[in-house]
């Protein structure tokens, strides 16, 4: 299972270099994670301020 981005995302932008597989991108609305290039590494998460990306 991927890790996602919930409508919680201020769009801040910490969380995407972070991604050892450049798995997060900007969406429309917010932040997205393509769930077919994660990796389940979980970084992600821990770089969040508002607590947005969990396990899917
Ligand atoms: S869990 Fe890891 S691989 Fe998946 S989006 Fe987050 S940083 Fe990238
Ligand atoms: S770190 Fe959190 S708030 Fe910032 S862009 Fe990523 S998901 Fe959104």
């Amino acid at each position: 299972m991927a890790y996602v981005i919930s409508g919680d995302c201020i769009s801040c932008g910490s969380c995407e270099g972070g991604c050892p597989v450049g798995a997060i991108s900007q969406g429309d609305e917010h932040y997205v994670i393509d769930a077919g290039s994660c990796i389940d590494c979980g970084a992600c998460a821990d770089t969040c301020p508002v607590g947005a990306i969990s396990q899917g």
